[in-house]
């Protein structure tokens, strides 16, 4: 059954530095890896407090990487936004795309009602999925490779 998960939850890396980039980069490489392999697509969007992600994929796959994901203590207070049964998936081309917030993103979230300053406790699933997707096509994922 092809399902989607968004949660939001609290970001453990500590401030914008070399450390945060590379144990950023580390989860992305373990994302990729495992997401390929279980078929799961989706984003992960973060700043200095926050992680949001999209996960896409059979439900069983993406309940066995919750569990996993609830265990991590690079980030805390996981919290549920939306689960649900989708018909198609919005990121098939990412195992886990990366999308920054930080940088050029006060308009990106303007045009989504959000802002000035991204607080996921008040988005709904839908207005994550739009931003996501808005970001991915900015091309921020890009930043962090250019970063490290
Ligand atoms: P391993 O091969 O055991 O580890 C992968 C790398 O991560 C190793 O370098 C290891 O040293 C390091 N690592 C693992 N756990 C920790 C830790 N607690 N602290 C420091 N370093 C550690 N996993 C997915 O499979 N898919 C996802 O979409 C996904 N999204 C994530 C989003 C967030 C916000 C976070 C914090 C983690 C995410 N993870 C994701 C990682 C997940 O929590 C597990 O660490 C991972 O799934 C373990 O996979 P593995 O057993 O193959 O990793």
């Amino acid at each position: 059954m092809l399902s989607r998960l968004i949660y939001h939850s609290e970001n453990h890396l500590g401030a914008v530095g070399g450390k945060m980039i590379a144990d950023l980069n580390k989860i992305m490489d373990a994302s990729n890896k495992n997401n390929e392999r279980d078929g799961i697509t989706g984003a992960l969007i973060f700043d200095t407090l926050w992680f949001v992600q999209i996960l896409e994929g059979d439900r069983e796959k993406i309940s066995a990487t919750l569990r996993r994901l609830m265990a991590d203590n690079r980030h805390d207070a996981v919290t549920i936004v939306d689960c649900r049964e989708i018909t198609e998936r919005r990121f098939g081309n990412w195992w886990m795309g990366l999308a920054m917030l930080r940088g050029n993103t006060d308009e990106i979230y303007a045009r989504h009602g959000i802002g000035p300053r991204l607080d996921p406790r008040k988005l709904t699933g839908e207005q994550v999925v739009a931003v996501a997707l808005e970001l991915a096509q900015g091309g921020l994922n890009r930043r962090l490779a250019e970063a490290a």
